[in-house]
């Protein structure tokens, strides 16, 4: 292990500076850490993890938005690994199942991929023999095709183009779409759906299993991996804003000044892990970075809203996560079953949609008139809480340029889950743009 200053000597890095302390920015200085590079994480919030954050209500611990990982998260469960947090503990691991209320039902048996799902099609209820066949074929075609599109079209486009019945379009690809791309199926991108079918169903059983989280998702990666860097002689400022980045005046290519709350640092490096609709303002300033800029600012974005109604303990749902049909609400989460919060459902509503005019109070009434007409009559809710993540990621719409990791300025890196990447915006795509940041850095030592 060499000390910072030989490191210093023989690589050209003195010192990174992270901007933002969500799961991209966090996977960098993990990456960087593990090396002993010199690292500084600049948060703004209190609390780390930004988009998948830990939030606290009424003595209760809530989450800013109810996330599912799923077994491909490679990345992810890897880095949580080396820092500690344990994914067996952290992460309640379900084979691969699809449950809409008294609607449908597809459970995938413990087949090698991608007979589990084809098995898993063949026995599932909800829609007719014909169309699960379509649905087993058109995954085959995918298959065969390298999950590959000459041209990018949208979802809705691409399930027409292959007979997708309705009731397999109504109760699986639509809701799949709109879980893994934020975005409604008629504008989502068919190229990035197939490569989120291709890395789940298409590879090993387990990459499809899902990974509910046991504990919040600050808890579940950035909290630990802090302690990580910490641990390596790093820093995590949380309550530490950014206010500015400048090329270090009169300094040479690759110096940066960086602005925070607590004064200003000059770094050799900067991974800015804001989120796009942040980053843009500092990009803006550094001329270098204008077409940078640009395409940051040209992203469209779409919102995710939950919904945390608490009901007396003895209430459940009947699987810790399930699916609706016909209803605003589209998945409900049973945080009893979960992480012990016996009594607290999450009810999420992903992309944009009438829900967005509503009043909070109106939305959440509508949301537990809905789990009543589904589930049977309840008592009322405690207290509810309702989180509108206006800007929850970008509109992931077909042939979408993203920003590239490296910048045409030295030394000055993009990483976050719009960043291009095969994938949609998740916590996945936000980790793997983090870690290939910081191989950037570290390239330069060889
Ligand atoms: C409600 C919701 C539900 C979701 N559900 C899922 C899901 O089920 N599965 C899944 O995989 N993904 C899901 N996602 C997406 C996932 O959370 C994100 O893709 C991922 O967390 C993005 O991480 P990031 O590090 O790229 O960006 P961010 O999390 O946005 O991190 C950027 C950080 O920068 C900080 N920051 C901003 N300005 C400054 C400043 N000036 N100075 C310093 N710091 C600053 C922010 O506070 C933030 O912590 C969901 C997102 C939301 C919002």
């Amino acid at each position: 292990m060499l000390p910072y200053s030989r490191f210093e000597m023989d690589t050209g890095v003195a010192n990174v500076a992270v901007i933002g302390g969500g799961y991209a920015g966090m996977a960098a200085a993990v990456t960087l850490a593990e090396q002993r590079v010199p690292v500084t994480v600049f948060e703004a919030a209190k609390t780390l993890g930004g988009s998948a954050r830990r939030i606290e209500h009424r003595d209760t611990v809530l989450d800013n938005g109810l996330h599912i990982l799923i077994g491909a998260y490679s990345e992810t469960l890897r880095l949580m690994r080396l820092v500690g947090a344990d994914p067996e503990r952290s992460l309640l691991r379900l084979p691969l199942t699809w449950q809409v209320h008294e609607r449908f039902l597809l459970r995938a048996p413990r087949l090698p991929a991608p007979l589990h799902l084809v098995a898993g099609l063949i026995g599932a209820t909800g829609a007719p023999l014909s169309e699960r066949l379509s649905a087993a074929r058109f995954i085959w075609r995918m298959r065969r095709q390298g999950y590959a599109l000459a041209q990018d079209v949208t979802v809705a486009a691409l399930l027409d183009q292959h007979d997708q019945g309705w009731r397999m379009t109504r109760l699986m690809w639509h809701p799949l779409c709109v879980s893994a791309l934020n975005t409604p199926p008629a504008s989502a991108s068919a190229q990035v759906f197939l490569n989120v079918l291709r890395d789940a169903l298409g590879a090993g059983r387990a990459a499809s299993d899902l990974l509910l989280p046991r504990t919040d998702l600050s808890a579940l990666f950035p909290d630990p991996a802090a302690a990580y860097v910490t641990a390596r002689g790093g820093e995590v400022l949380t309550g530490q804003r950014v206010t500015g980045i400048d090329q270090e005046a009169g300094g040479t290519e690759g110096a940066f000044t960086v602005r925070h709350a607590g004064g200003e640092r000059t770094f050799s490096h900067v991974i800015c892990a804001l989120p796009p609709y942040n980053a843009g303002a500092f990009l803006v300033g550094i001329s270098a970075l204008a077409d940078t800029a640009e395409a940051v600012e040209c992203l469209a974005y779409q919102p995710i809203y939950s919904v945390y109604l608490c009901y007396p303990p003895q209430v459940r749902l009947p699987a810790p996560m399930l699916g609706f049909e016909s209803t605003l609400l589209q998945w409900a989460f049973d945080r009893g079953a979960l992480g012990g919060q016996h009594g607290l459902i999450g009810a999420v509503i992903s992309a944009e949609g009438s829900h967005q005019d509503l009043p909070q109070d109106e939305l959440a009434n509508l949301v537990h008139q809905e789990l009543q007409q589904q589930l049977g009559p309840l008592p009322d809710p405690l207290w509810h809480r309702v989180i509108a993540e206006k800007r929850a990621t970008f509109a992931c719409t077909p042939g979408l340029k993203r920003p590239e990791a490296r910048t045409p300025l030295r030394n000055f890196f993009l990483a976050g889950d719009y960043v291009a990447s095969d994938y949609p915006a998740t916590i996945e795509a936000a980790v793997r743009s983090g870690v290939a940041c910081a191989q950037l850095v570290l390239k330069e030592r060889d």
